[in-house]
């Protein structure tokens, strides 16, 4: 039988990697059945180098595959910021509504043409004695003046599908982890490991 490990603390997402490797006969166990392992920073200089560094770290002190992600905001006018910053972008303890405040100043004048930004997640899998494997995914949208809906979580508010004529907090919950960036590199993820030996 296929197991791994999955390196999130978010239950949300946890629960949606659970769900998918189910699907294709991988049984998923949480970081809760490891209490030992103590938190990992964050500190790489790429969503690749964090989505790595978790990813090893709980292979090398478990013995056991594991996948981990690390995902963010890429915002072009802004340089790409917040990008790996994204979770603490107004501050350590900044709360999602923090952070879209400061990116809605950050925005204020930049112009409707110049507003293009993507989500982006790799996932790292990490096996004993192996190099890890990556898998990355994309979605492009625009960031709006103002938040718009309630679902989802962090940024998912203004950010704007045009395809769609809705942000991210507007869809659905199984539309949005479908076409996500993180949906995206799961779905490479889970298509990989079905034929890999672990
Ligand atoms: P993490 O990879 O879960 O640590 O996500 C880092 C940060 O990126 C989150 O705290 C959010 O601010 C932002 N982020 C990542 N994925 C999403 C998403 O699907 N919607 C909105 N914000 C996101």
């Amino acid at each position: 039988m296929k197991e791994l490990i999955v390196a999130t603390r978010n239950a949300g997402k946890l629960k949606e990697i659970s769900r998918l490797c189910k699907e294709h006969g991988i049984v998923v166990l949480g970081l809760e059945r490891f209490p030992e392992l103590p938190e990992i920073e964050e500190d790489g200089e790429s969503f690749a180098a964090n989505a790595i560094k978790k990813a090893g770290f709980v292979t090398k002190e478990t013995g056991l595959p594991c996948l981990a992600d690390d995902s963010g905001l890429v915002v072009d006018a802004l340089g790409g910021r917040p990008g790996i910053h994204s979770a603490r972008y107004a501050g350590d303890n900044a709360d999602d509504s923090a952070n879209n405040r400061k990116l809605i100043l950050a925005m204020q004048n930049v112009p409707d043409d110049r507003r293009q930004a993507a989500f982006c997640c790799v996932m790292a899998f990490s096996r004993p004695d192996s190099e890890p494997l990556l898998f990355e995914g994309q979605i492009s949208g625009t960031i709006l003046r103002e938040p718009r809906g309630d679902g989802g979580f962090g940024y998912d508010p203004l950010f704007f599908i045009p395809e769609y004529g809705l942000t991210m907090a507007q869809l659905p919950l199984s539309k949005k982890n479908r076409i996500s960036h993180r949906g995206q590199a799961l779905m490479k993820v889970i298509e990989t490991l079905g034929s890999l030996s672990f």
